[in-house]
């Protein structure tokens, strides 16, 4: 499986300003098909971004796909603001971000919808990315360990087989947006364990699952971190805003 890096705009960009990121970006991935690359802007931009993205395939080689940032699980109905599976499929979305520590933490998402949304991306054809990780006081209490297995058997209920459709973010929430990411010992610690939990939920499936490490990766982080064995791809949040700062981290990753 390919390595995977992700870009999480978050509530950033206007679709002009998504557009015209493209335009800078795109030229300097064509044929770089080593390595996955996936952008996830706001909700107002997917669509312009989707016909971007599929015109660019029409000129040449990408492996540049489109990502949400959150999705609902119900396919419609009366839920004032949110965003079904069938509009993300309709717009030939790949990935949803699910269970993002802005949305637990700023929104109160919990596991139990959380993992709704998880088995409804799954069902829909979406690949889910599952954002698990400790805060800061849970860490200082030792329960990183618990706490990122209680978001996975959570996040995870009922698509235990289905695991090689969906990837998991290892984002501690105290190096998101800080400047201070994990290190490569921290993240390695957590995300083999990450993968022997897999193994014990999903029988031979761990190998088939990505683990990406998200918090404050940048240029200068993301090559000593590529090199631990149980890293395979990175979200970024801040330095993915920037075209060049992203493309390096791309580069920087194929280094390794
Ligand atoms: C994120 O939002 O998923 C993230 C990792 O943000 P940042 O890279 O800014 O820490």
């Amino acid at each position: 499986m390919s390595y995977l890096v992700a870009a999480n705009w978050k509530m950033n960009k206007t679709v002009g300003d998504t557009l015209e990121y493209l335009d800078l970006f795109l030229p300097s991935v064509k044929d770089l098909m080593k390595i996955e690359i996936m952008i996830a802007p706001s909700f107002t931009a997917l669509s312009s971004a989707s016909i971007r993205l599929d015109a660019a395939k029409k000129e040449g080689e990408y492996n540049v796909k489109l990502g949400a940032q959150n999705m609902y699980y119900m396919e419609k109905g009366a839920f004032t603001g949110e965003i079904s599976p069938l509009m993300l499929a309709e717009l030939e979305v790949d990935y949803v971000i699910l269970g993002h520590s802005e949305r637990r933490h700023i929104f109160g998402e919990r596991d139990d919808l959380i993992n709704k949304k998880v088995v409804s991306a799954v069902e829909h054809g979406i690949r889910p990315i599952l954002c698990v990780g400790e805060t800061i006081e849970e860490r200082e209490q030792g329960k990183t360990l618990s706490v990122v297995e209680r978001q996975i058997r959570n996040g995870l209920a009922g698509v235990e087989k289905d695991m090689v459709y969906i990837d998991i973010a290892y984002e501690p929430v105290w190096a998101i947006g800080t400047g201070v990411n994990a290190t490569p010992q921290q993240a390695q610690e957590v995300h083999r364990f990450i993968r022997s939990l897999i193994n014990e939920i999903s029988k031979g499936n761990d190998q088939k699952t990505r683990i990406l490490y998200g918090g404050s990766v940048n240029e200068k982080n993301a090559r000593d971190l590529t090199k631990e064995p149980n890293i395979d791809g990175f979200l970024v949040g801040t330095a993915s805003l920037d075209p060049e700062k992203f493309y390096k981290i791309i580069t920087e990753v194929m280094e390794v």
